[in-house]
């Protein structure tokens, strides 16, 4: 009874999720196309009709590839649940394996490596046929699988051990078996905050110390009169995959690094890059990375509880296509940790306009940030050339805009710093 409930909720959702989704990328893709032949006003003198429209077909051409893949999304999702694929899937594993620990380390191996097979083609094509048409794509093939190789390494070498811990905790550590999995998790990111810069991105880029010497020294004033601590700056060599360009920290504490692409370095004048690094140190002074941290620990706090209860449930499993009691004597941890895993975006979607307000307010407060240390005016000139070379549509829809983007449009912050600089 329950567990058909259960079903009609998880399917209710699915279809709006769907029409939500369809809904505002329709919306996007005619406003986008509304405005496509003529630069707005206040960007006229900057950024020439070409790169507009580029704009324009980069975006309609990647909101249309986000319809696609979220069609293929929702079905292997409905298949892997609903149809019964997870069910299937775990009686093939546990034919093999048998009883035991090993069974549900082989069901979340096996399920990753479908999911994984799935989204390669798809992968695939955006990197060689989407971002390669609009002339962003730098990487080579055989760069493209050395990468998939390692991403997988390095998810095997770090996910293994972590799903082993999580599942010795919901087998030996009683009732409250999520909030120590908790613990783990958060010290898990923690570490990962400090070892991802340190030993694994450098996997993948090379980081070489900031060279230009007036830059660094500019740069370093800047760091100084803003009194804030880093373990140096440095530069990613960024196009030997894409020419989109950005600027970003890593790391806590004494590890903090600051990192900007070389693509970005190439296009932006010095005072520019100053007035770059200025927002990104404006979210550090005003504590926006601390809160976000906070906020994703109190909310995987919940989603674990949440789960500790889930966990007992059997209209879960029911309602969700798998049938707890298939495996007699076989726990059903790993299988509830991949329920959960596929169907909690579909229930927080909805949810997304909240974290883009969040995230936008943080937006204006580090732009302000910028405009009291730097000059405004330089923030706003390397804002319309990010603009242009990446792509980004100067006219989103304003809803689409709101629940998605975690920046406000450029206009607006425009608006906003030019209010600044006459100040
Ligand atoms: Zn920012």
């Amino acid at each position: 009874m329950y567990s058909l409930a259960f079903s009609i909720l998880f399917v209710s959702f699915i279809i709006l999720t769907l029409l939500v989704r369809f809904w505002l990328a329709s919306r996007h893709i005619r406003h986008v196309l509304a405005h496509r032949s003529a630069v707005p006003a206040e960007f006229a003198e900057k950024i020439p009709l070409a790169a507009h429209q580029k704009a324009a077909d980069y975006t309609i051409a990647r909101t249309r590839y986000g319809l696609l893949t979220l069609m293929v999304d929702t079905l292997v999702l409905v298949g892997f649940t609903l149809l019964g694929g997870l069910q299937w899937l775990s009686l093939q594993v546990f034919a093999v394996t048998g009883p035991g620990m090993w069974y549900q380390i082989a069901l979340v191996g096996a399920y990753s490596v479908i999911a994984g097979a799935v989204s390669l083609p798809f992968d695939y094509y955006r990197q060689f046929g989407l971002e390669q048409r609009f002339g962003f794509n730098k990487m080579g093939k055989g760069l493209f699988f050395k990468d998939l190789i390692m991403w997988t390494g390095v998810g095997i070498a770090l996910g293994l051990p972590l799903l082993w811990v999580v599942l010795t905790l919901m087998a030996k550590a009683g009732d409250l078996w999520w909030l120590y999995t908790w613990v783990v998790w958060t010290g898990f990111q923690l570490l990962m905050m400090v070892l991802a810069p340190n030993l694994i991105l450098p996997l993948f880029n090379k980081f070489t110390p900031l060279a230009d010497a007036s830059l660094k020294a500019r740069i370093e004033a800047l760091i100084a009169r803003v009194g804030f601590a880093s373990r140096g700056l440095f530069v990613m060599d960024g196009s030997k995959r894409s020419a989109h360009g950005n600027a970003y920290f890593s790391g806590f504490g004494a590890s903090k690094r600051i990192v900007f692409f070389d693509t970005l370095l190439a296009r932006l004048q010095p005072q520019e890059i100053e007035a770059v690094l200025a927002h990104e140190l404006g979210h550090f002074k005003l504590k926006h990375i601390v809160k976000r941290l906070a906020a994703i620990f109190a909310l995987s706090l919940g989603f674990l509880a949440l789960l500790g209860y889930l966990k007992n449930q059997p209209w879960f499993y029911d309602g969700l296509g798998v049938n707890p009691l298939a495996l007699p004597g076989q726990s059903n941890d790993a299988m509830v940790l991949l329920l959960f895993m596929l169907v909690l975006p579909v229930f927080t979607f909805l949810f997304n306009p909240l974290t883009s307000i969040g995230s936008r307010k943080h937006e204006f407060e580090a732009d302000a940030f910028a405009a009291r240390h730097t000059d405004a005016r330089d923030l706003v000139s390397a804002l319309v050339k990010m603009y242009e070379d990446n792509a980004s549509t100067l006219t989103p829809d304003p809803l689409h805009s709101a629940f998605y983007d975690s920046h406000p449009p450029a206009s607006v912050r425009i608006r906003q710093l030019k209010l600044a600089a006459q100040a």
